[in-house]
């Protein structure tokens, strides 16, 4: 009885697949190296969000929920990183730890917060 002994090989790497496990397997290709292909492919149709201030590509894809963006302005758009950290403002102000542990109130604390920033502010 003759035996045919088929020889496979994964089309992504070349490599020859007949005696890889059915599992790791998609067709006679590699399950690894057909997924990597299948993500390259999403990775070129996918695109990159623009800037609305200034135009210029921002590193947000646009199949990124906003939810996950950074610099993502519901209602206008993606900012890039640039436009994001001029529009933000960093300043720090201090605030005593005192004021906070002697007022259990919150919204007495906002009140507080608040005059504090009028005050650094004038
Ligand atoms: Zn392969
Ligand atoms: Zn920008």
């Amino acid at each position: 009885m003759i035996t045919l002994l088929a020889i496979w090989t994964c089309q992504y790497c070349g490599k020859v697949t007949s005696d890889v496990d059915v599992d790791y397997l998609s067709d006679y290709d590699h399950l690894s190296c057909a997924l990597n292909a299948e993500m390259q492919a999403k990775k070129k149709t996918d695109e990159y969000e623009d800037c609305i201030l200034c135009g210029d590509k921002t590193d947000v894809l646009r199949s990124t929920h906003i939810d996950f963006r950074t610099g993502y302005i519901e209602g206008a758009g993606q900012l890039c990183i640039k436009c994001w950290n001029k529009g933000t403002d960093r300043r720090h102000m201090a605030v005593p730890m005192s004021m906070v542990y002697d007022t259990p109130n919150d919204q007495e604390l906002g009140a507080k917060v608040r005059q504090l920033y009028y005050e650094n502010n004038s």
